[in-house]
């Protein structure tokens, strides 16, 4: 099976890497089904996709809560009759020092990015363990594989997901229920992230660096698109994005 017909969930899809995926999947004969939590742009990204004889429907979605998780899947195979690829997607970047104690901070980066992959995982695991087939996709970062200041609770939800991934898919193979995993790290990337960070030096920064260096989500959108259109196989476990401008 290629990208065509495939069901694919996609978390985070109201802009940004979500949104560019969920755009160049359907535009590749995907049936995209977007979640987070802001309806306008979920609704006109639908509509969007829709315009351009894409197939895509959405439900709104807090990643925080299982029951949103469980109901997102339950659009897919209610609209399409199943689900094929989950991609977790979203996610927010607060980034601080330690130092700083921005503890509220860390508790939502923790509930967004650790246990929204963990309900997205949860929510698809019984259909993809009775059809013995599917695909878990999960953004992480290159936070996720090199230690940066600034990125103590950000890196450790991305260094975790790594992990999760990597059991899942190793688990899978034990188990014989040919589950696919890839795990994506992204460097600088223009999308709306940076806007989740409060601590001013830390925005200085990376205003800074992505001003100078950030590519567009798209390059995101290819890779998970390759990822997906991988024959059933074939399990392409990581991918490392950086701009080729980005030291
Ligand atoms: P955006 O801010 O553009 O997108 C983040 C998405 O996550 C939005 O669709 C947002 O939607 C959604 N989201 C946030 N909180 C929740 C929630 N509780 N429930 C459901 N959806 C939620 O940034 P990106 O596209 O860059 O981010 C996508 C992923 O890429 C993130 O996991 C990020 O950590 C990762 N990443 C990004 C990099 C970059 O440079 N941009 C680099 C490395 C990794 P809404 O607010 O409508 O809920």
């Amino acid at each position: 099976m290629t990208v065509q017909n495939k069901v694919v969930v996609i978390t985070g899809a109201s802009s940004g890497i979500g949104e560019a995926s969920a755009k160049l999947l359907a535009a590749n004969g995907a049936k995209v089904v977007l979640g987070a939590r802001r309806e306008a742009k979920l609704q006109a990204i639908v509509d969007a996709i829709q315009a351009a004889g894409g197939e895509a429907t959405y439900q709104v979605t807090d990643v925080t809560k299982m029951a949103d998780v469980q109901a997102l899947v339950a659009k897919a195979k209610a609209t399409f009759g199943g689900i094929d690829v989950i991609f977790n997607n979203a996610g927010i970047m607060p980034t601080s020092p330690i130092s700083a104690l921005h503890t509220d901070e860390w508790d939502a980066m923790i509930d967004i990015n650790l246990k929204g992959v963990l309900n997205g995982v949860a929510a698809v695991m019984p259909d993809f363990t009775s059809q013995k087939s599917g695909q878990i996709i999960t953004t992480s970062s290159v936070a996720g594989i090199k230690s940066f200041p600034g990125s103590g609770v950000y890196g450790a939800t991305k260094f975790a997901v790594r992990n999760l991934m990597e059991v899942i898919r190793t688990e899978s193979a034990q188990e014989g229920t040919n589950i696919r995993t890839a795990t994506l790290y992204p460097a600088a990337i223009n999308t709306e992230l940076l806007s989740t960070i409060t601590d001013q030096d830390a925005l200085a920064g990376m205003n800074q660096l992505y001003d100078a260096v950030g590519i567009t989500p798209d390059a995101i959108a290819r890779v998970v698109n390759f990822a997906i259109d991988q024959p059933a196989d074939v399990n392409v476990n990581e991918f490392t994005i950086y701009p080729t401008r980005q030291a």
